[in-house]
């Protein structure tokens, strides 16, 4: 951090975007051209775009020797274009991480730069208010309930990915090597100094908002399965819970058997519904053993989380930094 002129690189995963990437290069050249005695590099990773997000961004990485472009060989998902751009990113005195879409605005990444110049490792940019409405409103503040009760590392629910990292945090959070990857979770749980910088959230500057809400929940319970076991857990509570009923249940039913009470043949709805009640319960069991074994038999599969096509830029004749490109 002593160093005068420190190195930034600004990592944006793009999908589909080109209603917003001559926006995006637009204020990204500007906070460039402006210095705040930093050397900008912007690493731009396309997730298989199926548009001319790749063709735009190509254009301005050949323009441009700031701007390098990591083309990915089909759509990974926001989480795999992240872990991409913050391999290719590797080696700068701090990442910034950031969405395409302007909803995250450059203009605060000079304050982000300046809580790190002041010590922080981690900067997390902390929403004031949210853009989203409706279910998806819902959706996020239904998640960040949940995740702030079930994890041991809680985030903030007014956090998203937007922040930057240290040379260190994001070296660190490159160890990990986890195939679900819940970005906000992976940087609360390798730990260093954390600051916070509070701004607006803005709507998206053009375009449609490119994460499906099969997707979003799909991350929710990325994230909630990679940071908790209290779902294995809460099986064994009510687990034990349906046992223990069970045996009173049973005690009463044989001591009155004993003390010579007469069976009537009725109970066929008790026992349609607790037959029932008790398949279903099981059936959510291995339903969560399900979730477990499967993360597991991703990991043990070891396959990387992306394959890159393409490298244009300034970056591009060196080595790459990791092994798995
Ligand atoms: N994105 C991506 N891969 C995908 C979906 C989205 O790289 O499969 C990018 C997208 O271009 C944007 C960021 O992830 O830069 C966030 O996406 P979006 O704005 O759609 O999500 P939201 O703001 O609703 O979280
Ligand atoms: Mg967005």
């Amino acid at each position: 951090m002593a160093d005068p002129s420190p190195t930034v690189a600004v990592v944006i995963p793009v999908f589909n975007e080109e209603a917003v990437a001559p926006e995006l290069c637009r204020r990204l050249t500007a906070l460039f051209d402006a210095g705040h005695g930093c050397t900008w590099r912007a690493v731009l990773v396309d997730d298989g775009s199926r548009d001319r997000s790749a063709e735009l961004l190509r254009a301005q990485a050949l323009r441009d020797p700031r701007f390098e472009l990591v083309e990915l060989s089909r759509n990974f998902g926001f989480q795999s274009a992240l872990a991409a751009g913050l391999a290719h990113a590797q080696g700068a005195d701090a990442i910034v991480t950031m969405d395409a879409d302007l909803q995250d605005p450059p203009e605060l990444i000079p304050e982000l730069v300046a809580a790190w110049q002041r010590g922080a490792d981690i900067v997390r940019a902390a929403r004031r208010s949210r853009a989203e409405a409706g279910v998806r409103r819902a959706g996020f503040e239904l998640f960040h309930v949940l995740f702030g009760r079930l994890s041991d590392f809680p985030i903030e629910s007014n956090t998203g990915t937007f922040g930057l990292l240290s040379q260190e945090a994001a070296m660190a959070l490159q160890r990990l090597p986890e195939r679900h990857r819940f970005f906000p979770g992976l940087r609360a749980w390798i730990g260093f100094t954390v600051a916070d910088v509070a701004y607006d959230r803005q709507e998206r500057a053009a375009g449609m908002p490119q994460q499906t809400l099969r997707r979003l929940v799909r991350y929710a319970l990325d994230g909630i399965f990679s940071f908790s076991h209290l779902p294995l857990r809460l099986l064994t509570y009510s687990g034990l819970f349906i046992a223990g009923v069970g045996f009173a249940v049973g005690l009463f039913f044989i001591v009155r058997r004993l003390l010579g009470v007469e069976i009537a043949f009725t109970g066929f709805t008790t026992i349609i519904s607790l037959v029932l009640f008790l398949g279903g319960v099981q059936l959510i069991g291995i339903g969560v053993l399900g979730e477990y074994l499967g993360r597991m038999y991703d990991e043990v599969k070891q396959r990387p989380l992306y394959v890159v096509k393409r490298h244009t830029g300034s970056a591009a004749s060196r080595p790459a930094s990791s092994p798995r490109d």
